[in-house]
């Protein structure tokens, strides 16, 4: 009996050691900043979301996240008969419950309207209660008071743009030239926008890669389906609140979804190097050279357009070692245009592995 009871006690402790394991995701940092995974666009009960707030960190720890943004609707909450209607409530029961978690907390507040304007999330605020207002235009005007960071929420989903593609209205304009609008969603859950690339380019924006969350993370994207949900990587000076503020307003973001990293040359170049190292060839003979392309990132990369000579397409495995058998007629540098690295609505990285 006291063996037994030993054991159980040992198996608690195992259990208490273990508990609030958070999930390795293999996304390098980039030379000068460290890569924050994130995501700003979620809800619980406290607007239409069907889970209670401290759900969303454990669901972020378990995913590997830095920081999180729950946003519930200010003017949506068909659950009030049952939840009371406080438009802070999320906050005020994450915000300890994250810190203790080495996740950081962003406090948002979701803007809800027909398109134009559609949805945008405010993030970074003070308090989500006085940004609810009749006219949306004094809620993007109270957001901009307390400091907010305004993201412009899935552009074109169907239900208000029923082909799908984005419009810049003449409301939009106004926020940009008010410098109120900071980021597009380019990924929000299972859709994706290509000319939000172009809007962000001219308008100088952050490139925004949300869930939107409503049900259970792991119901919504399951494995082996899904490696990930969509994400926003956050080049930061620190892992830190401000930091990651200071990081989105300079809009140094790039998205990821399925495979497909989506962002501006000047951040998705420095992080292609960084997942890749290229070794020196171990073998050859008198026809070819033989040597290994270790890809030590999530990411499987698909290299097609190869310069004459050279493999013609290849694909470095995520986490994988891949062997490289090249004729002796071929020169040092091997370039590629990488086809799941977006640098433009219709660009694609372009890159050289030395050997
Ligand atoms: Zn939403």
């Amino acid at each position: 009996m006291k063996k037994l009871i030993f054991t159980a006690l040992l198996l608690l402790s195992i259990g208490t050691i273990v508990s609030g394991q958070r999930k390795i995701v293999n996304l390098p940092d980039i030379p000068g900043y460290v890569t924050l995974k994130c995501d700003f666009h979620m809800h619980t009960v406290f607007s239409d979301g069907d889970v209670w707030p401290t759900v969303r960190v454990d669901e972020a720890l378990r995913d590997g996240l830095d920081a999180i943004a729950i946003t519930d609707h200010l003017e949506y909450t068909p659950k009030n008969d049952f939840v009371p209607v406080d438009m802070n409530a999320a906050w005020t029961i994450v915000e300890g419950y994250a810190r203790e978690k080495n996740l950081i907390p962003v406090h948002g507040t979701e803007i809800t309207r027909k398109m134009p304007p559609g949805h945008f999330n405010a993030l970074f605020i003070n308090d989500a209660s006085l940004i609810a207002k009749d006219s949306v235009w004094d809620s993007f005007e109270a957001a901009a008071k307390q400091g907010a960071f305004i993201q412009w929420n899935h552009p074109g989903w169907k239900a208000q743009q029923p082909d799908g593609i984005p419009r810049m209205y003449e409301i939009h304009q106004r926020l940009i030239k008010n410098g109120w609008l900071h980021g597009i969603e380019f990924f929000n859950d299972n859709e994706y926008y290509p000319v939000v690339f172009t809007f962000c380019k001219q308008y100088n924006l952050a490139l925004m890669g949300n869930s939107d969350i409503h049900g259970v993370i792991s119901e919504t994207y399951p494995e082996p389906t899904y490696t990930n949900r969509p994400m926003t990587l956050v080049f930061a000076k620190e892992k830190s609140h401000d930091s990651l503020k200071e990081a989105m307003f300079a809009g140094r973001t790039i998205v990821y979804f399925r495979d497909m990293l989506v962002g501006k040359e000047e951040f998705t170049k420095p992080f292609f190097y960084q997942c890749i190292s290229v070794e020196k060839p171990f073998y050859q003979n008198n026809k070819s050279i033989y040597f290994e392309v270790t890809n030590s990132s999530d990411i499987p990369f698909y290299l097609i357009n190869g310069i004459p000579d050279s493999p013609p397409a290849l694909t470095l495995a995520a986490n994988s070692v891949t062997r490289i058998v090249l004729s002796k007629k071929a020169k040092s540098p091997l370039v590629y245009d990488v086809r799941n690295i977006l640098t433009g609505e219709k660009e694609i990285l372009k890159v050289e592995l030395k050997y």
